[in-house]
């Protein structure tokens, strides 16, 4: 079933910890499985996605939003022939790293960590929370997450430079990593870029009139819809034009996917991994469409100015947190003061800070800071 060029569970080069075999799942439905059973998973339902506080019950959170992921994910892998088990760990995992308030509170934990020589990093503190944070198992420290699974946390959105990262070593930075994990970010795209389209538009932040005319590809099945059910109301003719340009990416990144790696004649996962690019991409012309509702979406919705007030209510929370933390240390749980003698303050204090929900930051605020 599965091709030559995808990941093979029995070719997994296996845990930190090695464990016996599981009598009915194997190693990568393991891993899915361990991810969905971590607190850290459990708490990206009160983690912003975009909407910091959420308009309505309606809008995706960071859970929902990694459910569309693995979804679309499973789809795209088993139409390439890829591992399935495998492509849906990477897409339930690949947000657990994101701090409270979607961009706003990264951008505002990065800020805070620069001013002390640091920075902080979605993907390098997921492979901490899996390596390390997470308790569950006497055994060991962490998830004892397979390698595949761990290496594709670190490469399924960007390659970390080898010279930069000496501690990322074993996860041999100079090849590309496997098709599932190159999946996970073009996945993730598709899934926002429609969502957000759509909570947009629920929010009414975004008009109908303005999408259609700012998003090309959008329009063009509005008018295909149109056609068809002249008189659906607006909003089932919205989700049907949607619900095609989903699927306009999805084919695409599966036949585009397919062709490229057929014309490098890839047919082994070392081929994909000494490939000198990633083989997963869309085809040049729905990556202009994709660049265009991305680029619609910053403009009108990421940086709207009625999003701006809760982004800046974010960014304070955070840099007064990380703040009152740097110069009172006492003042964290007995734990993080344990944890910040064997390693730098800073780095304590951004891992208790990305680590919470949106209602616990808040909180934390209203009791330290209020
Ligand atoms: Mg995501």
């Amino acid at each position: 079933m599965l091709a030559g060029y995808a990941v093979h569970v029995d070719q997994s080069r296996g845990r930190r910890i090695p464990e016996p075999p599981h009598p009915y799942r194997n190693d990568f439905q393991r891993d899915r499985d361990r991810v969905i059973h971590a607190r850290a998973f459990r708490r990206l339902e009160a983690k912003t996605q975009v909407f910091t506080r959420r308009y309505s019950d309606h809008f995706r959170n960071r859970l929902t939003h990694t459910i569309e992921v693995s979804q679309i994910s499973r789809t795209i892998a088993g139409a390439l022939g890829l591992n399935v088990d495998l492509a849906e760990a990477l897409a339930l995992v690949h947000d657990i790293g994101h701090p409270p308030f979607g961009h706003a509170g990264e951008k505002a934990l990065d800020a805070a960590m620069r001013t002390q020589g640091l920075f902080f990093d979605h993907n390098l503190h997921a492979l901490r929370i899996v390596e390390d944070f997470e308790q569950r198992y006497a055994a060991f420290r962490g998830l004892n997450l397979t390698f595949e699974v761990r290496e594709g946390i670190i490469k399924h959105s960007h390659d970390y430079s080898a010279a930069e990262h000496p501690e990322l070593a074993e996860y041999c930075l100079d090849q590309r990593s496997p098709l599932e994990a190159q999946l996970i970010d073009l996945t993730d795209e598709i899934a926002y870029n429609t969502a957000d389209l759509d909570d947009g538009y629920e929010a009414r932040l975004l008009p109908l009139e303005q999408i259609r005319g700012g998003v090309p590809v959008f329009e063009r099945f509005f008018r295909e819809v149109e056609n068809i059910y002249p008189d659906a109301p607006d909003k089932l003719k919205f989700n049907e034009a949607l619900k095609r340009m989903l699927n306009r990416l999805v084919g695409d990144l599966i036949a585009n996917t397919q062709s490229r790696v057929n014309s490098a004649g890839v047919q082994t996962l070392d081929d994909v991994r000494s490939h000198p690019s990633r083989l997963a991409a869309f085809s040049p012309e729905v990556e202009a469409e994709r660049k265009q509702a991305k680029d619609f979406l910053y403009e009108n919705l990421y940086f709207s100015a009625t999003l701006e007030p809760e982004k800046d209510a974010a960014e304070c929370i955070i840099r007064d947190l990380f703040a009152l933390w740097m110069e009172n240390p006492k003042a964290l749980p007995p734990g993080y003061q344990e944890q910040a003698e064997r390693e730098s303050l800073p780095r304590v204090i951004c891992d208790y800070i990305a680590g919470m929900t949106d209602n616990y930051i808040i909180s934390q605020h209203e009791n330290h800071c209020g």
